[in-house]
């Protein structure tokens, strides 16, 4: 049975669509010393936008984004997805590849008439020792690195939002001397340029999923109690080693299945007010 409190508690959260799945998560929340959310879809809106596609070889600016769009064709990722609608705008013809392997956290390698095509992270490139001797990084944006048959092909620029209410979420759990961390597996520069835009005290980037789980036991070590937030399919794992696993209502359903509280909102004002909810609960039940 669950306790008269936590009702209460339920109630209030289901009024900003805060839902919280049982009593327990209401009381881990209590203790919540630590919150630590991942990037893309959580902090930011993840409606990656191309801001441009730069060629380094015998491409035109056309035929890369083609060839990177084709790669992309099945991937759900918000980066995937931006890539291949960027091609439609531009009335390009893209291809559906013969095989293809997605690399969580890393990105895409797909069969194309052209060859072997490579759409990805450094990380990526990395693995299929890509030389990337002649390429510099932007300062701005997620890179997206495209190779075909071995040798970088060009670059995509690719930028997200960072939602409105950030910063003044992040704030209003420093009320509650709770610290704040942010995972992803993007790039230091665009996490450590969102980290500061929202004043979140931690930033760790490059990360794979299973080094996510790694770095938040961490935490935890450090701090005690801790929550995360996420919202992808990489996701999951984290969700489910936090004392609370908090999923975005707009994320991945294997995100929402492994969360104890879901923010149906997506919003991330809905984190502060779960914490004052739950330490309202416990005052009341007292
Ligand atoms: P986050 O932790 O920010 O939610 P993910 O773990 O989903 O990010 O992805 C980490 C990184 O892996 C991305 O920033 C990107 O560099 C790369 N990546 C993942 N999927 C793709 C894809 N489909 N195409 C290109 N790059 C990708
Ligand atoms: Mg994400």
């Amino acid at each position: 049975s669950v306790p008269l409190a936590f009702f209460s508690g339920i109630g209030a959260g289901s009024k900003r669509g805060i839902l919280f799945k049982g009593g327990v998560s209401l009381e881990a929340m209590k203790n919540v010393k630590a919150i630590v959310m991942d990037k893309t879809g959580t902090i930011t809106k993840g409606n990656f936008v191309l801001q441009k596609a730069v060629p380094l070889g015998d491409l035109t600016e056309d035929e890369l984004l083609a060839l990177s769009a084709s790669c992309e064709l099945s991937s759900t990722h918000p980066i995937g997805t931006s890539i291949t609608n960027a091609a439609s705008e531009r009335n390009l013809s893209v291809v559906r590849p013969d095989a293809v392997k997605e690399l969580s956290g890393k990105g895409i390698c797909a069969a194309l008439p052209q060859g072997e095509v490579l759409c990805g992270n450094r990380k990526l490139m990395e693995e299929y020792h890509v030389d990337l001797s002649g390429y510099v990084k932007e300062d701005y944006g997620t890179e997206v690195l495209t190779a075909l048959n071995g040798k970088l092909a060009g670059y995509l620029i690719i930028a997200d939002t960072i939602k409105e209410e950030a910063k003044d979420a992040i704030q209003s759990l420093k009320k509650y001397h709770i610290t704040t961390a942010m995972l992803t597996g993007d790039s230091t520069g665009s996490a450590e340029a969102v980290g500061k835009a929202t004043g979140i005290d931690e930033v760790h980037a490059r990360l794979l999923p299973q080094d996510k789980l790694t770095k938040l036991q961490e935490i935890r070590k450090k701090h005690g109690g801790v929550m995360f937030v996420g919202d992808g399919i990489n996701d999951a794992p984290v969700l489910a080693g936090a004392d609370v696993g908090a999923a975005m209502g707009s994320g991945a359903d294997a995100a929402i299945e492994a969360a104890d509280v879901v923010f149906m909102t997506s919003s991330m004002e809905a984190i502060p007010q779960s914490i004052a909810i739950a330490k309202a609960t416990g005052t009341i039940a007292m």
